[in-house]
C-alpha cells in the first residue's frame, strides 16, 4: 500500500518530489545527525488525492494518527496535556519553493487545558497565554480564513482599554481577555467554536495547507513560473521549539555564504527571545548574525559548524532557519540559497577551487538569464523596493534606465548634448530615430513586439528598452503621454526596467554593471564544454567589437539595411527606393557603394579571421519610406526631385502588409543592381582588408526571404558573376560562401532543393515564427500576451522558439539541407539565438552555431554549455 506519511527519520533529500523541499531537507538533516525537532511529513501524493476528492482519505487520516503517537513518544509529551503538552508547527512545502500558499501555523495543540500545561512547564504564565492568543490569531487567519482585521480590533481594543503602549505591556490577564475576544470573533464569523481538540486543529490545518495549493495566488504563481499543477504540496508537522522563552533563546535565518556577493562567511539575521514569524514578518528588527556570536558564543560555534556540515553535504550554498531554545540549537529548514548573479558566479568558482564541485556542476548552477544582471545597469535595490510601477510592457532589452521623458529622437539628441539623461518615448521607433535611441538612456514604445525595430536595435546596442507598452497613450505632437488617465509631459522623470518591462513615473537610481574575473573563469569553462558555436548579430564595428569582447566567434547576421539608418545615409537609400528607372537606381546605388565598402572594411578588421555573414538588403519598405512632410521636403531639395513625384511614388510603394511585401530577395530578384552593388562592396572590402592585414577574410553572403528555389538561383547567379568580374579585374581572389536564410515556411519545406544553391542556411526564426503562426511581428504583441494569460500559448513564440510547431519546420529543413549537402553549415540568427531554451533546441537539432545580439553572447556561451551537458548522454 502506498505510504502517505513519513517520519523525519524515514526520508531523505532524494525524496523531494514526494516530501517537498522542506520535508526532504528536514529528513536529510535528521539522517546526518543534526539537531532537528522530530516530526513527520504528509506527502504530495496525499495532496493530489485531496485535490481530486476534496477531502483526505480515511487511510491517510489513520496514518497521521499513528505518526502523531510516535511523535508524542519521541518528544515525551502529549497532545492537549495539562502538564507537558505537545505543541507542533504545521508548514506547507512543495517540491519547488512556492510563495502564495498557506505557509506556517505555530503552537498548534494549544487549548484551554494545554495552555495551563505550557504555563506550568515553562513557569511562565504570560508566555503561555501569549502563545495561545498568537495561535488562535494565526489559525483564525490562515486556516479559518477570517479577516485579520477582526483580530487586530480585539487586540488593539484591549491595549487601548488598559493604556498599554507596547505589546509587552499587556499582562497575562489582558491576554486572557484577548483570547476570549478572539474566540468570540470565531464564533461570530463562522458560527462555531474555536476547536479545542488538538486533533481537530491538526486535521483542519492539514486540510488548509492542501486547500491552499489551489488558491488563486498559488495558481497564478505556478503559471508565471512554469510549475506544473500536478506537483502538489507536502505538509510538515513538527514538534515546536521555542525561541521566545527568554533571553537565552532566539531564532534566525542565515546563508552559508553571502547571497549578495558570494563572500564565504555565514551571513544572516538573528533575533533574541522571538519566534520565527517575528523575523520573517519584519515585526522586530533582527540583529546581524555576527552579534549572535557575542550573545551566544557556544551556540554560535555549534551553528557555524552545522552550516559547514550542511554546505559540505549538499555541496551548495544553503539558506537555513533555526531556533535556539534555552541555549540549545535546533535546525528548522535548509535549502539551496537564492543568490544574485554575482554571488552565483563567485560561489561556483570558489567551490570548484575548493574541490567541492566539478566545473560541470558549477556551470549547471548558474542561471544563464541571470547573467543579464551583470552586463547591464540595474536599479539600486534600496530605491526600487519603494517604487511602484505604473505600467508594464514587454521586456524588450534588459537593463535599467532613468531620465526625463522626450518624445522625439531629435530632442533626445539635443537634451543629451545639454547633459541631460532622457528616456525616449515613441509610438514605435523607425530607422531615423537611431540617433535619438543612441542618445537616450532607455527606450519606451507603445506598440511593437519583441522583434520590433525598437527591440532589435536596442538589444543590439545593449540599451534598455520596454516595447509594446499598450497602457501608454503617446501623443508625439503635444509631447505628452497618458497612463491610466494621468497625463505626463516632456521633462517628467521616468524609469524603465527592460528586464521585466516595468515603467515607473519617478526617478530610481541605477547602479553600473561590474564584471569580475570569476565571470571570465566560468565562461571560459563553458567554452571548453559547449559544442555549438556562438556568433553575433552586428551591423557596425562598435557592436562587432563589443560582441568579440564578449566572446563572439563570428558574425551570424549583418543586417545591411541597418547600415543606412544614420542621418546622412537614410536620404540616399530613400532615393534608391524611390527610383523609377534602373538608371536612376544605379545612380543612387553608386552613392551608397563607398559607405557600404567602408563599413564592411571596418567590420572585417574587427572580426579578423572570424567568419562574417552579410545579408543582402532586406528593408521592410514601411521602415524606410519618408514618413512626413519634412522628410519628403528634404528628399525633394537634396536630390532635386519634384515633390509630386515623391508623393506619387510614396503612394505607389505603399503596402498593406510591408512585412510580406517587396522586401528580402524579392528586391534583389527584381533589381539585381542592388545585389551587384552590395556584392561589390562585400568582396572589394574583403580583398582590401586581406591585402592590408594578410588575414584571410571569410565573407558569407546571405540571401534573405527566399521561399522559391529559383529566387536563390537567380540572385546567386548575380552574386557569382559580380564576384568573378571583380576577381578578374583585381587579379586577386578569396574564398566566400553564398547561402540563404530559411525564414519562409515554404523554404523550410523545400530545403533540399534550396540546398542545391545554398552553401549554408541561417534560420530566420523571427520571420519563420511570423509566417508560421501568421502573427504579425509588429502588431500582435498584445494578442500574444493575452493568449499567454489565457493559457492558449505557454509563452511568446517570438521570445522563445515554439519548438513544437516552428521547431518542426527547422528540423525538417535541417534534414532536407543535409540530404542534398551533407556538410551544409547551419545556424540561427533570429532573436531566439540568444534564448537559452531555444539554444538547447538548436544544439539538439544539429545546428553549427547560434547568433545573437552582442550583449547576449555571454549568456549564449553559458546556455550552450548547459545544453551540451544536459544532452550529452543522448547525443553522439
Ligand atoms: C529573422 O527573420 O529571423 C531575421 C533574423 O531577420 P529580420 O529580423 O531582420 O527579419
Ligand atoms: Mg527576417
Amino acid at each position: 500500500m502506498e505510504k502517505f506519511v513519513y517520519s523525519f527519520n524515514e526520508g531523505s533529500q532524494d525524496m523531494k518530489n514526494l516530501l517537498g523541499g522542506k520535508g526532504a531537507g528536514l529528513a536529510e538533516m535528521t539522517k546526518i545527525g543534526l539537531p532537528v525537532p522530530f516530526g513527520f511529513t504528509i506527502t504530495t501524493s496525499a495532496c493530489k488525492i485531496y485535490s481530486d476528492k476534496g477531502k483526505l482519505d480515511d487511510e491517510i487520516i489513520k496514518d497521521v494518527y499513528a505518526h502523531l503517537e510516535e511523535l508524542e513518544q519521541v518528544a515525551g509529551k502529549k497532545f492537549g496535556d495539562d502538564k507537558n503538552p505537545l505543541l507542533v508547527s504545521v508548514r506547507s512545502g512543495a517540491p519547488i519553493s512556492m510563495p502564495g500558499m498557506m505557509d506556517t501555523i505555530l503552537n498548534l495543540g494549544l487549548n484551554d487545558v494545554s495552555v495551563e500545561g505550557l504555563a506550568k512547564k515553562t513557569e511562565n504564565d504570560r508566555f503561555a497565554y501569549d502563545s495561545y492568543r498568537r495561535f488562535i490569531q494565526m489559525f483564525g487567519d490562515v486556516v479559518m480564513e477570517i479577516d485579520k482585521k477582526k483580530f487586530d480590533e480585539v487586540f488593539d481594543g484591549q491595549k487601548k482599554k488598559v493604556g498599554a503602549e507596547f505589546d509587552v505591556d499587556l499582562t497575562t490577564e489582558d491576554l486572557k481577555a484577548i483570547i476570549d475576544g478572539y474566540k468570540k470573533v470565531v464564533k461570530k464569523e463562522l458560527g462555531r467554536d474555536f476547536p479545542q481538540d488538538p486533533m481537530d486543529q491538526l486535521m483542519e490545518a492539514i486540510n488548509a495547507v492542501f486547500r491552499s495549493w489551489n488558491n488563486d495566488r498559488a495558481i497564478l504563481y505556478r503559471k508565471l513560473n512554469d510549475i506544473p499543477d500536478s506537483l502538489g504540496t507536502a505538509v510538515n508537522v513538527q514538534s515546536m521549539v521555542f525561541g521566545n522563552t527568554g533571553n537565552n533563546s532566539g531564532t534566525g535565518v542565515a546563508f552559508t555564504r553571502s547571497p549578495v556577493n558570494g563572500e564565504n562567511r555565514v551571513f544572516g539575521e538573528f533575533l533574541v527571545n522571538a519566534q520565527g514569524e517575528d523575523v520573517v514578518a519584519g515585526i522586530r528588527t533582527p540583529q546581524p548574525i555576527a552579534e549572535m556570536k557575542e550573545a551566544f558564543p557556544d551556540v554560535y560555534r555549534q551553528f557555524d559548524e552545522v552550516a559547514h556540515i550542511l554546505e559540505n553535504h549538499y555541496k551548495d550554498m544553503q539558506d537555513m532557519e533555526f531556533t535556539v531554545e534555552d541555549g540549545k540549537l535546533f535546525m528548522l529548514q535548509t535549502r539551496s540559497g537564492k543568490r544574485t548573479a554575482a554571488a552565483a558566479i563567485k560561489v561556483a568558482v570558489d567551490m570548484v577551487n575548493d574541490g567541492l564541485i566539478t566545473k560541470e556542476e558549477a556551470i549547471m548552477r548558474i542561471e544563464p538569464d541571470q547573467i543579464n544582471q551583470l552586463l547591464h545597469p540595474n536599479f539600486d535595490p534600496a530605491e526600487l523596493s519603494s517604487a511602484k510601477a505604473i505600467a508594464k510592457g514587454l521586456p524588450a532589452s534588459p537593463g535599467a534606465a532613468t531620465g526625463q521623458l522626450v518624445f522625439h529622437a531629435e530632442d533626445a539628441a539635443e537634451w543629451k548634448k545639454d547633459g541631460k539623461k532622457v528616456i525616449l518615448v515613441r509610438e514605435e521607433t523607425s530607422p531615423e530615430d537611431l540617433a535619438g535611441m543612441v542618445a537616450a538612456e532607455g527606450i519606451l514604445t507603445a506598440r511593437g513586439g519583441m522583434t520590433s525595430h525598437a527591440a532589435v536595435v536596442a538589444r543590439g546596442m545593449g540599451k534598455c528598452c520596454v516595447a509594446g507598452c499598450s497602457a501608454i497613450i503617446v501623443d508625439e505632437e503635444s509631447r505628452t503621454m497618458k497612463v491610466s488617465g494621468k497625463v505626463y509631459k516632456e521633462g517628467d522623470k521616468f524609469s524603465i526596467n527592460g528586464t521585466d518591462g516595468s515603467v515607473y513615473a519617478e526617478e530610481i537610481k541605477t547602479i553600473p554593471p561590474e564584471l569580475s574575473g570569476n565571470f571570465a573563469t566560468v565562461i571560459g569553462w563553458a567554452d571548453d564544454i559547449r559544442q555549438i558555436g556562438i556568433r553575433t548579430n552586428a551591423d557596425n564595428p562598435r557592436d562587432a567589437k563589443q560582441a568579440v569582447d564578449f566572446g563572439a566567434e563570428g558574425i551570424g547576421l549583418c543586417r545591411t539595411e541597418h547600415m543606412f539608418f544614420e542621418d546622412e545615409r537614410i536620404p540616399k537609400i530613400r532615393r534608391m527606393i524611390l527610383a523609377d528607372t534602373e538608371e536612376e537606381r544605379r545612380e543612387a546605388l553608386k552613392g551608397l557603394l563607398p559607405y557600404q565598402t567602408e563599413d564592411f572594411r571596418e567590420i572585417y578588421k574587427v572580426m579578423g579571421e572570424r567568419p562574417v555573414t552579410i545579408r543582402l538588403l532586406d528593408p521592410p519598405l514601411h521602415e524606410f519610406l519618408p514618413h512626413n512632410e519634412a522628410e519628403r521636403k528634404q528628399l525633394c531639395e537634396q536630390f532635386n526631385i519634384p515633390m509630386e513625384v515623391i508623393e506619387k511614388k510614396t503612394i505607389e510603394l505603399h503596402e498593406f502588409n510591408p512585412m510580406l511585401g517587396h522586401r528580402g530577395c524579392r528586391l534583389a530578384v527584381t533589381y539585381p543592381e542592388i545585389a551587384e552593388m552590395q556584392t561589390t562592396a562585400i568582396i572589394n572590402a574583403a580583398l582590401d582588408v586581406k591585402k592590408e592585414t594578410g588575414i584571410d577574410i571569410k565573407p558569407e553572403i546571405m540571401v534573405p526571404l527566399v521561399g522559391i528555389p529559383n529566387e536563390l538561383k537567380q540572385v546567386k547567379k548575380t552574386i557569382d558573376e559580380t564576384i568573378k568580374k571583380i576577381f578578374e579585374e583585381r587579379g586577386e581572389k578569396l574564398d566566400y560562401l553564398v547561402g540563404t536564410m530559411i525564414e519562409i515556411p515554404r523554404a523550410a519545406l523545400l530545403a533540399d532543393e534550396i540546398a542545391e544553391d545554398a552553401e549554408f542556411f541561417s534560420f530566420g526564426t523571427n520571420d519563420l515564427t511570423q509566417m508560421g503562426f501568421g502573427f504579425s511581428r509588429d502588431d500582435t504583441g498584445k494578442i500574444i500576451s493575452e493568449y499567454v494569460d489565457r493559457g492558449v500559448l505557454e509563452e511568446d513564440p517570438f521570445q522563445s522558439l515554439d519548438q513544437h510547431g516552428i521547431g518542426k519546420l527547422v528540423e525538417f529543413a535541417v534534414q532536407g539541407g543535409k540530404k542534398t549537402r551533407p556538410n551544409i553549415k547551419l545556424g540561427i540568427c533570429g532573436e531566439h539565438g540568444g534564448d537559452p531554451k531555444s539554444i538547447e533546441f538548436c544544439y539538439r537539432a544539429g545546428l553549427n552555431y547560434v547568433s545573437c545580439s552582442p550583449f547576449r553572447v555571454p549568456i549564449a556561451r553559458l546556455a550552450a554549455a548547459q545544453a551540451t551537458l544536459r544532452n550529452s548522454e543522448n547525443k553522439n
